[in-house]
C-alpha cells in the first residue's frame, strides 16, 4: 500500500506541477552546477564505474530492462552525487530502457535521489574521495579505463 501511495503522489506532482518534467520541482535548485564528464556518464550508463553495485545494476537494466527499486536509488544517487552529473541524464537514460518506464514515478525518483524534489532528501555530495579522484582522472586522461578495474 505505501508503494501504491508513492505512485500516486508523483502522478499529483506531475499533474501540478508539470514543470518538472523540465526542471527542479524547486526552482532554485536548477542553479546546481552539474559536471560536464561524457566518460564518466559513459560508464555509468554501461554498467563500468569500477563499482559493483552500480555496475552490476546498470547491466541487469542493460539487458533486461528492469531494476529493483533500492538500485534505482543507488545508481541516481551515484550519478548525481558522486559523479555530480545532472540529474536529467540519467532520467532519459531509463526512460529510454525500463519496460515500467512512467514519466511521473521516473522524474520523481531521479528529483528525489538529486535533491532537487518536493519530497527530496537534503542535497549534498555524497563523497568527496570519488569525486576527487574523478577530477583527477579527469585531467590524467578522460577514457572510461580509468576507473579501478575491481572484480564484478
Ligand atoms: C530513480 C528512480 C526511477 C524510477 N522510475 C520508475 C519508472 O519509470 N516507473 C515506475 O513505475 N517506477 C519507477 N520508480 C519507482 C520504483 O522503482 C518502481 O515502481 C518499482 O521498482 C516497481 O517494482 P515493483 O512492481 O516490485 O513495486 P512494488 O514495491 O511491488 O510496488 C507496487 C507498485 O507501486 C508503485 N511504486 C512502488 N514504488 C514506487 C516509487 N518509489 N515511486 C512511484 N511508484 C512506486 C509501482 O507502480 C509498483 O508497481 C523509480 C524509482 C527510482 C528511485
Amino acid at each position: 500500500m505505501n508503494e501504491l501511495i508513492w505512485r500516486d503522489f508523483y502522478f499529483m506532482i506531475l499533474d501540478r506541477f508539470p514543470h518538472v518534467a523540465e526542471g527542479a520541482f524547486k526552482p532554485e535548485f536548477d542553479a546546481i552546477r552539474w559536471d560536464d564528464w561524457p566518460a564518466g556518464f559513459a560508464a555509468w550508463c554501461t554498467g563500468q564505474t569500477g563499482y559493483p553495485l552500480v555496475d552490476a545494476a546498470m547491466r541487469q537494466l542493460n539487458h533486461c530492462g528492469w531494476m529493483h527499486n533500492r538500485l534505482r536509488m543507488v545508481v541516481a544517487s551515484f550519478l548525481t552525487k558522486d559523479l555530480g552529473l545532472d540529474w536529467r541524464l540519467g532520467e532519459k537514460y531509463f526512460a529510454d530502457r525500463l519496460i515500467d518506464f512512467d514519466l511521473a514515478a521516473n522524474n520523481g525518483g531521479w528529483q528525489w535521489a538529486a535533491s532537487t524534489g518536493c519530497d527530496a532528501q537534503p542535497y549534498f555530495e555524497f563523497s568527496t574521495r570519488s569525486r576527487n579522484r574523478k577530477n583527477s582522472t579527469r585531467t590524467a586522461n578522460s577514457s572510461v579505463n580509468t576507473f579501478p578495474n575491481w572484480p564484478i
